[in-house]
């Protein structure tokens, strides 16, 4: 039985479930399925308005193996447990290939995938990592009163209009759901390869907590993280990146995500205790920031 709020992004009216997708009765508009994903927007044409060509395959390829990834999930499936009992209802917006979503389908909860990009959603759907598989532009209010959680793990730092995007989510959201959400942080990090990766900006926590609360959220937690491994962080994108030619900087972001195996083991070592660390304070720097909101009543 389909109980799940949608609205039509030309006409607000409710959406109809039909076979091949979605209808809507006010507008006649069809929104059909693409080998399963549900598609509501036409503009995720051309990818590379926002990412290089072929970073979903280069994606897919390393989040198995390299450190940042495999932490980081580590750590957002370890802030979901602490609010969000299992079998919640989620989604992951901007879920790219579905390596978080995954895991936290893994851990129990009941997870929807969604992006502007198809290709990363038939990465989702290659590795089963959600229930429902949603293309759609976070500009578009489509789902209201919806989930219990929404996630959005570097995400918003790709957007032009990140307050209109946490508006959104706010209307996905079941009254008292959860925002969970991680950025880059510390704008002194700014460097080519922000450039490279089509960031729009980076954090500091006062302008995150803004934005936020400016949402309609209250702020549960906020803190950065990537702490003990921030002084690596800052030689490699301050001395290294900003001397370097384009040409370098697809060499070194390649590098970083095919990263040395011994190095890579170190990080993920090094990056394992500070989450373990993590589940009991507060960290006061690092190069990314993760912020865990509720939605206000209001
Ligand atoms: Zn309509």
């Amino acid at each position: 039985m389909w109980s799940r709020l949608l609205k039509c992004i030309n006409c607000k009216n409710v959406l109809e479930k039909t076979n091949v997708g979605f209808f809507c009765n006010g507008c006649q508009r069809e929104y059909p399925s693409l080998d399963g994903i549900y598609c509501f927007s036409d503009e995720a044409n051309d990818l590379t308005d926002f990412f290089p060509e072929d970073s979903f395959s280069r994606l897919y390829e390393a989040e198995n193996t390299n450190f940042w990834f495999r932490v980081r999930n580590i750590i957002i499936g370890n802030a979901l447990r602490r609010y969000l009992p299992i079998k919640s209802e989620i989604m992951e917006v901007g879920c790219g290939t579905g390596f978080v979503a995954s895991h936290l389908q893994k851990i129990g909860y009941t997870i929807d995938c969604a992006d502007l990009f198809l290709q990363g959603l038939r990465y989702c759907k290659k590795r089963r990592a959600g229930t429902n598989y949603y293309q759609f532009n976070v500009y578009d209010e489509l789902f209201y009163d919806h989930y219990d959680g929404i996630c959005a793990f570097d995400v918003i730092e790709h957007i032009d209009n990140d307050k209109l995007a946490l508006k959104n989510i706010h209307s996905a959201l079941k009254k008292g759901g959860f925002l969970f959400i991680t950025v880059p942080a510390n704008k002194k990090l700014w460097s080519k390869n922000d450039e490279y990766a089509k960031h729009k900006r980076r954090y500091n926590i006062v302008d995150l907590k803004e934005i936020i609360r400016e949402g309609g959220f209250e702020i549960i937690r906020i803190s950065y993280f990537m702490t003990f491994l921030y002084p690596f962080i800052y030689i490699s994108r301050r001395l290294l990146l900003n001397r370097s030619t384009n040409d370098d900087i697809e060499e070194q972001i390649s590098n970083e995500l095919q990263i040395n195996p011994l190095l890579n083991s170190i990080f993920f070592n090094i990056f394992r205790l500070e989450s373990y660390l993590l589940n009991y304070v507060n960290l006061p720097f690092g190069s990314s920031l993760l912020c865990i909101a509720q939605k206000r009543d209001d």
